[in-house]
């Protein structure tokens, strides 16, 4: 064998080598789990019971079931008894490109008898008891250094506050909600060891900063003298973490690289029903253009779709992007912030009633907010 046969021999190796990581990596779930509070953030505390421990267990046990899974990869925000910031715990998530994010807390109130689960979407509320949880949680934003700066426009003492900073993003909210009805059902699978609060929505800093999918399960009360036990307990820590991998696991199979939709469709529901043919090859995404645009996120989906007005109600410049195994679908593109705005109507009037504008500068994408800075 000549050199050159050699060198080609050698060199198609690695190739094979690099394209078989290539579908490893694109074939493997990333969750991010994330144990509320830390170090000197104790969270809730009552006769003993501390939720930053609790919190910390529930994840490492949690993220023990997922490691020992095929195809899943755990991201943790923390391991151990640190204290870290609401938004660079959500930062984590989205450098990692994690497929859905996990925030794990406990509950506590003055009145010592309530109890039960809850499992939170990111999104607005009028129910106090609601607002309270995330006021709550997104008070440890007080503990950080700097945090009027960080956190501009945002009053700890108002949840309701962070609808001012920003678009609310509803593109995650389906998938959100399914992940988070799969945890409250195995809660209820759990007996009567703990009462099942149901899925609920708040407006949580760290759930807002996520860009994925994303839920907060509060596990039960500490303040609770009986289900702070359950908490408190190796077996009630066992049990919790194994109804969340569970529900996890079963959101992996429905939503990642089984045929369905990844992330649900924006399109009503009725449109939904029917799967799309798929022809057309994937858009570039590399080749960035300098600077900061918007542009409209219509759907995204595990379906490729010729760019065809036809396929997208009439609407012409779509472009497509291939990432994290779906295809995302994209109106339009303008410097102008105005103009992104009115394009969004457009596509919301078209039909695209969950359609949202998205940010780029360079590239890579950012928040809308950094990008109308
Ligand atoms: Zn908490």
């Amino acid at each position: 064998m000549n050199i050159f046969n050699k060198t080609r021999l050698i060199f198609s190796f690695f190739l094979t080598i690099i394209s078989f990581c290539a579908y490893s990596q694109a074939n493997v779930f990333k969750v991010t789990l994330d144990a509320g509070h830390g170090d000197h953030d104790f969270g809730a505390v009552y006769s003993g019971r501390i939720e930053k421990n609790i919190a910390l267990a529930i994840v490492l046990k949690v993220g023990k079931i997922l490691e020992d899974s095929p195809n899943v990869n755990v991201i943790y925000t923390r391991k151990s008894d640190v204290f870290i910031d609401l938004v660079e715990r959500a930062n984590i998530a989205n450098r990692a490109n994690s497929n859905i994010f996990v925030s794990i807390h406990c509950n506590a109130n003055k009145n010592t008898a309530a109890d039960g689960t809850e499992t939170y979407v990111m999104g607005l509320s009028k129910v106090a008891s609601n607002l309270e949880a995330a006021k709550k949680e997104n008070s440890v934003i007080t503990l950080e250094k700097d945090y009027k700066r960080k956190y501009e426009g945002y009053d700890p003492n108002s949840p309701e506050s962070m609808i001012g900073m920003t678009l609310m993003q509803e593109e995650y909210l389906d998938n959100s909600i399914a992940l988070a009805s799969k945890i409250e059902d195995n809660f209820d699978r759990l007996g009567k060891k703990l009462r099942q609060g149901g899925v609920k929505q708040a407006p949580f800093m760290v759930l807002h900063k996520a860009y994925m999918p994303r839920v907060l399960v509060e596990t039960g009360f500490v303040s609770n003298p009986t289900e702070g036990n359950i908490l408190n307990s190796e077996e009630g820590q066992n049990d919790i973490a194994k109804a969340i991998a569970e529900a996890i696991l079963s959101y992996k199979r429905e939503y990642f690289g089984s045929g369905a939709p990844e992330i649900m469709d924006a399109r009503p529901a009725k449109d939904t029903a029917k799967p799309k043919t798929v022809i057309a090859a994937p858009a570039s995404n590399k080749n960035a253009t300098k600077g900061t645009f918007f542009k409209v996120q219509l759907i995204a989906s595990i379906k490729k779709t010729p760019l065809e007005p036809k396929n997208f109600k009439g609407l012409k410049n779509v472009t497509m992007l291939y990432e994290n195994n779906i295809y995302k679908y994209f109106y339009q593109e303008t410097s102008d912030y105005e103009a992104a705005q009115k394009y969004l109507q457009e596509a919301k009037s078209k039909g695209y009633g969950a359609s949202f504008l998205v940010a780029t500068k360079d590239g890579e994408k950012i928040s809308i907010q950094d990008a109308t800075k």
